[in-house]
């Protein structure tokens, strides 16, 4: 007799765990079919928590042996233990994974750990590890298996020599160079790792500037603090073929608008051109489920074009972050249960955890340029913020546009320290439509970094008055 469920989601990360929790919540009778042995998906075993710990860590190494000589503390015999490193990463990640595991319980989700599959309406088959069936009957399925590395054609990932993210959290030792293909948010961020640690990192990437879809003037100036740090840009090229030395890698090169190629000899190739949804061999084209050009799951408000059959997070449209797949995550189970579902998918930020950090919400100048929105904008320099002096973390800047006649904030941008803890207020600013003149006439503490927002703010009518 089959297990009977009002949901059964496949896949645990951000977005099925969150969807099955908040079915729990609701007093649907919920399952979760996970085929890794740990529960949370690609973000909580190798995605955003292992390299967060990792950069949190290689930052503080290089603060200790770089930076805090100039406050007046001498460190010294301050050396990497790389093997305690990689530990203290992995009992957070373990830690983090058990405790989804006891959420699941306290709401009465059932965890199955396995391979599902759609067998039909309303099946779901799953096959465990040792190659055994069971099947599960359901009223709704949820997609929720996530993404996968984008592989990059003639280099083969051995996750030793040349890795993709989940071989770079976990490198046995610090390579003396690295070469990272792509200048997106994994380039930045691990490559920022190994460089602290140590390494010589050179960053291939195929467009002419780094992080596409940031806002450019952000970028341009963190290709330059990055630059400084010592990482080595090769922007507009593409990388056509990587072949193992004896020792050593070799790399073939050649401009992405065409031209000679050159080759480049490193100890590591770190591939980071993107991630692509896991859509196949989970029965979709059975119960009719339809994919876009670029292979995303296609949904109305997170159903998709199947009957009771719907999908959120990575494996779907939209920003691959684990946020983006929460917000879903929770819809999705709010609309199952009969309620009014709702994502604002204006208002997801994105943050890259590099040092300066560098965080967005809203649109880009480019992008209300492109679309003819008229607009005002305000900025001011950490430079200028006495926090940001006292604490010697002068780098970035914060950007405020709003529309140029009813003043609504229509984008925030900043690059600096900690930015990634001040984007919230920038987020919860728009999701309540203010103007940017209720951030300027909003008390902020003195001296927080927070205050350069308001000061940015303040300058989209021209009243900046910090030094
Ligand atoms: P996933 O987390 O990929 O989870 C899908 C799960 O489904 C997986 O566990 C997979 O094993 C399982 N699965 C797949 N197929 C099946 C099947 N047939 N049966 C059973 N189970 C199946 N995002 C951020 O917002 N902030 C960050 O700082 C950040 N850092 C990142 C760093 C790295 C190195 C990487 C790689 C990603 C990072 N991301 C970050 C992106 C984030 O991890 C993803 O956006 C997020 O995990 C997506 O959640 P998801 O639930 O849609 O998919
Ligand atoms: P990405 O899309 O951020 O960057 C990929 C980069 O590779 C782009 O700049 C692209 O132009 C470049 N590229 C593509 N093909 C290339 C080629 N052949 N040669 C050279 N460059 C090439 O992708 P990513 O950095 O791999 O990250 C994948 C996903 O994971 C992203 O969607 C991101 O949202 C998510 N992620 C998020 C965070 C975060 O939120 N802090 C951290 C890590 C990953």
């Amino acid at each position: 007799m089959a297990d009977t469920f009002d949901v059964v989601i496949i896949g645990g990360g951000p977005g099925g765990y969150n969807c099955a929790i908040r079915a729990g919540q609701l007093g649907l009778k919920t399952a979760c079919v996970e085929s890794r042995s740990t529960l949370g998906g690609t973000c909580l075993n190798v995605g955003c928590i292992p390299s967060k710990a990792l950069l949190h860590a290689s930052e503080l190494l290089e603060t200790a042996n770089s930076h805090m000589a100039e406050l007046g503390i001498k460190a010294k015999g301050v050396e990497l233990d790389l093997p305690q490193m990689m530990q203290a990463k992995e009992e957070t990640v373990d830690g983090l994974t058990k405790g989804i595991a006891f959420l699941f319980k306290k709401n009465k989700v059932k965890h199955i750990t396995g391979r599902g599959r759609i067998a039909g309406k309303g099946k779901v088959e799953v096959i465990d590890d040792e190659g055994k069936k069971s099947e599960l009957t359901t009223k709704h399925i949820v997609i929720a298996t996530g993404s996968e590395v984008t592989p990059l054609p003639g280099v083969e990932i051995d996750e030793k020599r040349i890795v993709s993210s989940t071989g770079a959290l976990s490198l046995g030792k610090v390579p003396k160079s690295m070469v990272v293909i792509g200048a997106g948010v994994i380039g930045l961020e691990l490559g920022s790792v190994w460089r602290r640690l140590g390494a010589e990192v050179k960053v291939v990437e195929f467009l002419p500037r780094i992080l596409p879809g940031s806002d450019g003037e952000l970028a341009k100036q963190a290709t330059r603090i990055f630059k400084k740090q010592g990482f080595e840009f090769h922007l507009g090229t593409k990388v056509t073929k990587v072949e193992k030395l004896k020792s050593g890698l070799k790399l073939t090169m050649e401009p992405a608008a065409g031209g000679d190629a050159i080759t480049m000899e490193t100890d590591v190739v770190l591939v980071a051109i993107g991630r692509r949804p896991v859509t196949s061999d989970i029965g979709l084209e059975d119960v009719g489920v339809k994919l876009d050009a670029r292979g995303f799951i296609e949904t109305d408000h997170w159903k998709t074009a199947a009957d009771n059959v719907w999908a959120i997070g990575d494996c779907t449209t939209g920003p691959m972050l684990a946020h983006k797949a929460e917000e879903e995550a929770v819809a999705c189970a709010e609309s199952i249960a009969g309620l009014p579902g709702h994502v604002n998918y204006d208002v997801i930020p994105g943050v890259v955890y590099t040092s300066p950090e560098i965080a967005w919400v809203g649109k880009t100048e480019e992008e209300l340029k492109a679309a003819k929105i008229p607009y005002k904008k305000g900025a001011f320099p950490f430079a200028a913020n006495s926090r940001g002096r006292a604490n010697h973390q002068t780098d970035g800047f914060i950007k405020v546009l709003a529309h140029a006649t009813n003043d609504e904030i229509l984008g925030v941008h900043m690059m600096g320290a900690q930015v990634s803890e001040m984007i919230g207020e920038a987020a919860l600013a728009m999701e309540f439509r203010a103007a940017s003149e209720d951030i300027a006439r909003t008390c902020h503490a003195h001296p927080t970094l927070s205050e350069a927002l308001r000061q940015a703010a303040m300058g989209v009518e021209g009243w900046t008055m910090q030094m």
